[in-house]
This record gives C-alpha cells, structure tokens and sequence, in this order.
C-alpha cells in the first residue's frame, strides 16, 4: 500500500465519483455545484476539450488509410472494429479487445471508451425521455421488479438536464414520447415527410417525428456561457466536436463543474473497489491502482457515486468484498450483477424510392426520423412482451455517401456530382426483459493486467426477442410498402448482444431490498453513501436511447446526495 506519504485528510473528499463519462460528468457537475470537494476518478487518459481531438478537422486524405482500419487491426480487435463508429478518425476513443480482456460465457460485444469523458465522445447522441408506460410496465406485465419512481419523479430532472445539455428536437404532443425542454429541431427530408404521411395515414397510433439529439441547433445562454457553439452538421462528431456543438462530458459537464473549484480529476486511476468499514456500517473510499506504475492508493469520501458505466460498475462492486459483504458491496441478496438487459437492434430493412428526383438535402443532420413504439404500449396486445422503436432515414446515392465508391477519371468525377436514386434504411431498437440468467460475474482466476479479476459475460437473447425482431420486420416492410418503397428487403444481422452498446442492469433499483439492491434514490439499501447512478441501476431498459434518463436519475440522485450529507445523514 502507497499513501504518498501524505496524510488521510489529503486524500479525503467530501464526494468521489468513480468514471467521467456521461453519467459522471453530470454527478461531479451536480456535486461541485452544491459545493462538495469531488474527484472524479477515471481509468483513462485525460482528452482536453478541443486540443485532444487530433482527427477533428482532418479530411479523409489526412489520414494515413483515408478513414479506413489496416486489416491488421480489424484482425486484432475483433470486437471493437464491429461498431459502426471505429473508423481510423476516431479509433483512439475506443478500448482494443487484446488490453482490457474479458470472458465471453456467452458472445458479448462489449463496446469501451476509456478516456476522460468515456463514451460521451463517441455516442450517436439521441435522447428520448422515457414515458410512465415504461416505469410502470415491469408491474404491469409481471417482469423484473416495480420500478421504485414513475415519470413524475424524474420530469423536473429530465428538464434541467435538457436545458444544459442542448436538446434539439419537436413538440410531438405523443403520451408515450414525453416532450422536453427542446431547441429547434432538424428536419426531415422529402421522402422522409412522404413516409410520415403515409404512416399517419395508415395507422392512427403510429407517428413518425425527427430525432430529438443532444446537438445545440441555437445555443443559448447557459450553452455559451460553457463555451458551446452552434452544431455545424458536419457529422463528424464521434472524433470530437470543437466547436461543442453536441454535448460530451469533456465539453460541458466536466469543465463546468471544474469552474466551481471544487473538482478534481484524477486520469490513469483504476477504481479496483470501494472501501467497506465495519465499525461505521459504510463504505468510507477506494482502492485506486495507477494505470502505469500498478501502485495502489486509496482514497477517502463521505460519499461515493459509482459511474464506471453499467458492466463496469458492476465489476468494481462485485470486486468490493469485505467481511460484512463477501459476495460484493451490498450484495445481501446474491442479485448483484443479475437481470442484465439490453437493446436488441437486430432486425433492419433496405427499400428503394421513385420520385423526387428533383429535390435534395442540406448538410450532414446528425440525427434520423424515429418513431416511438407502437406495440403494448397501453396495454399487451401481441404474443411477445414490450415493443420497439423504429429509426429510419431516407438518402441520395451520389458524393458525401460515397465513402465506399470505387473508381476513377472524369466520368467517376461526374458521377459523384449527380444524386443518386433515393434510398432508405430502416432499423429497429427493442426493449429486452431483464432475465436472472442473464448476468455477470468474475471469473475466479482470470485477472486483468492490474490484478483485477476478468469480468465474465453470460447474456444471451430468447424467444421474446426473436419475436419482436420477427415483428418488425413484418411492420416495418408493412410500413414501407405502404409508403410506396420498393425493392423491400429485411435483415436479420444476428449481432450479439452489447453491440448496441446500451446495457443495463446488474445493479437494480426497487422498492425492496430482497429483491433490489438500490432505493429510488438509487442508494444501495444496506450502505447508504454509495450511489450507482449509470445504467447499472435500470431496472427495465424501455425502448428509447437511455443516456438521456441516466443523466436525470444522476442529477437527482446527487441533489439527494449532497442534502443529505448536509443534513449530518450519510
Ligand atoms: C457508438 C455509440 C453510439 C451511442 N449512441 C447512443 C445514443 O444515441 N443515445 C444514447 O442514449 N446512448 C448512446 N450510446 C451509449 C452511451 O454512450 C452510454 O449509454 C453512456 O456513455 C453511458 O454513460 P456512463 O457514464 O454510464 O458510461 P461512459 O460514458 O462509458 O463512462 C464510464 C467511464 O468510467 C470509466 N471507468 C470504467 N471503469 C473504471 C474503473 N474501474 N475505474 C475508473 N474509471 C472507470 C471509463 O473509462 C469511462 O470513462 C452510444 C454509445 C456508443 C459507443
């Protein structure tokens, strides 16, 4: 053990926060605002707003295999090179498989970004509030646990994560797609409208609406004043935005709460686990191991926010054994690391589209058309469990997607400058429910090069998930076909789970602790100053994106945090 030499009060904070992506950034904002000393403690390098993306303003000439990944690497990082957003400008952001080794029980694409900022540099940035239909649907349908919280807990919170983090999206008025606080919204193009009629036309409880994203359409205040510009729709976003145009960790919450004073960042740190004190009946810090020199250190908190996202969290606190907790941190039930879901995005149809020939589209719009889930959603109506949403987008062939066109001279030249024929992709986003066999674990004798134990993987899909992909296919050709496309085709892409990189669970929230292992603050019922706040905590996994409802149960569960530290209860 390697104190420094220093004493315990100059490793003492009022607050540690453990990972400094998008759940994190938001504790130490929250946190730091309410003028708690917070460290953030982070595995990976710091990347500096602006002067860490190398790539940002590079074109595809700039880079030594014009955007593309040598085969030597696809060779070696299997399971990285098969998210759609590792390309040679971003790579840097990504976690190569042979560094940080796991154990696939089960085929698990475990998707990281261990960076300061995380995943939040790399995200595809769509944000939908959840409605009550998913709060309430595991007691309604009889699956996982009740949640502990419904909308109405979470709307004030979802609103003022909105109004900071930039929302650019629509006032839908849809029950089940809850509105927020938005700027002004993209657009969606001309076939795109057409298929929006055609839905509307067609099925009275189906709505097509432009994405809601985390991209500053028209900054305001509180955006200029974290030094965010307007969104250029470059879409050239996952290699770093300078201008801020969308919102990371790095550009806006970490820098924000860094203003307060009251922040510090620890890079290169590897939570190995949280500290157990027997006597006091809490967790009083964490055992840090140095990304390079392997050195322990520990360091102390009152409070400590676990935001390593979902897998990772659930390793450092299965990692957290002690006398009074031997199986992990608060684990009296034996569930931690239970109930793993996640997004099953399996399922996608191409189509062909005639007419419009003469109109086109305007920049690079960082987002897509949606549609929210129109299955179950007030009541069970099919034969598989919860439902879908639908993304979609419609395209021109011709320069700017023609990343992958071969050719040469003058007539390739000419070619890229005509559009193309009009295409479109569509893709499905299910909800899976939470199962006790899926799960993770650690292995008993396999360790990571810090000495930490491999984390083991057994997550698999079942036959509610082979439904619902059935189902849209059905419904999403139905839809198409119904919009006039042609050349309809459906995939089924076999993917394993995690590539949709939006797992959840492990760490539940519920209203008992014999079957959850966090309160609706999401404190662990049995050691009440650590709070896990990621998607660790979800007890179901509703159909929208979840980063944006990771961020409000962060926001008020640090809120919670830091008034009851004051008032002398943690
Ligand atoms: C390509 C891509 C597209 C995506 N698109 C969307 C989208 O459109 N909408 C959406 O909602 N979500 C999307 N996501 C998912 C989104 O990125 C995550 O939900 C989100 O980043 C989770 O936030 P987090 O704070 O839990 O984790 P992260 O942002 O991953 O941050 C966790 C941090 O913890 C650090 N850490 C891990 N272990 C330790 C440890 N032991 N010690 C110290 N630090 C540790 C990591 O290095 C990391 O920096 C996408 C992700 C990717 C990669």
């Amino acid at each position: 053990m390697n104190l420094n030499g220093k004493a315990k009060e100059q490793m003492s904070y009022d607050a540690i926060v453990i990972g400094s992506g998008i759940s994190g950034g938001w504790a130490a904002k929250e946190l730091c605002e309410k003028g708690l000393k917070t460290l953030v403690l982070e595995r990976g390098r710091m990347v500096k707003h602006i002067t860490d993306y190398p790539t940002a303003m590079a074109n595809p000439w700039d880079l030594p295999h014009r955007n593309r990944m040598p085969d030597t690497f696809e060779a070696a990082n299997p399971v990285a090179t098969k998210c759609y957003a590792l390309d040679e400008a971003t790579q840097q952001y990504f976690v190569k498989d042979a560094e940080h080794p796991y154990i696939q029980e089960k085929p698990f694409d475990w998707i990281r970004g261990y960076q300061v900022g995380g995943k939040s540099l790399i995200w595809a940035r769509q944000t939908q509030r959840w409605s009550d239909y998913e709060f309430v649907a595991p007691a309604r349908d009889g699956f996982a646990v009740d949640w502990p919280i419904r909308y109405a807990d979470l709307a004030p919170w979802y609103s003022r994560v909105e109004k900071f983090v930039g929302i650019s999206g629509n006032k839908d008025g849809i029950d089940s797609l809850p509105d927020g606080e938005f700027l002004p919204p993209f657009e969606l193009n001309c076939v795109e409208k057409h298929i929006q009629t055609a839905v509307k036309t067609n099925y009275a409880d189906r709505h097509v609406i432009i994405g809601r994203c985390a991209h500053l359409t028209k900054p305001q205040p509180i955006h200029l004043q974290q030094g965010r510009g307007q969104c250029q729709a470059r879409h050239l976003c996952y290699r770093g935005c300078p201008f801020g145009g969308y919102f990371s960790s790095n550009s806006a919450t970490l820098p924000w709460a860094a203003k307060t004073g009251n922040l510090t960042i620890r890079p290169d740190s590897v939570v190995h686990s949280i500290i157990y004190n027997e006597q006091k009946g809490k967790a009083t810090g964490v055992r840090v191991i140095d990304a390079h020199t392997k050195q322990t250190t520990e360091y102390f908190a009152k409070i400590i926010f676990v935001n390593a996202a979902c897998l990772n969290s659930n390793l450092v606190l299965l990692n957290s054994t002690s006398k009074r907790f031997p199986n992990g941190l608060g684990n009296d039930n034996g569930l931690l690391g239970r109930y793993v879901a996640f997004h099953n995005y399996r399922g996608s149809l191409t189509a062909s589209f005639e007419g419009y020939e003469d109109q086109y589209f305007y920049g690079r719009r960082p987002t897509t058309a949606f549609m929210p889930s129109f299955r179950n959603v007030k009541k069970q109506e099919t034969d598989f469990q919860r439902g879908y949403m639908v993304a979609f987008s419609a395209s021109r062939a011709g320069w700017g997607r023609g990343n992958g066109q071969e050719g040469f001279g003058a007539e390739f030249k000419e070619s890229l400058l005509t559009p193309g024929d009009w295409s479109v992709y569509m893709m499905m986003q299910a909800e899976t429910v939470p199962k006790y066999e899926n799960h993770v674990r650690l292995s008993a004798d396999q360790k990571d090069p810090w000495g930490i134990p491999q984390l083991i993987t057994s997550v698999g899909y079942d036959d509610n998930d082979i439904k619902i992909l059935k189902d849209f296919l059905v419904q999403g050709a139905e839809m198409l076909d119904k919009s006039g496309c042609k050349n309809i085709a459906s995939y089924d892409d076999n993917r394993n789970p995690g590539l949709d990189i939006h797992e959840m669970g492990g760490v539940r929230m519920g209203k008992d602790p014999k079957t959850s292992l966090l309160n609706k603050w999401n404190q662990f019922h049995n050691v009440k100053n650590v709070f896990v706040t990621d998607g660790a905590c979800m007890t179901s996994v509703g159909n929208q994106n979840p980063s944006i409802t990771f961020m409000a149960l962060t926001a008020r569960a640090a809120n919670y945090a830091a008034a009851e530290l004051k008032k002398g209860k943690l």
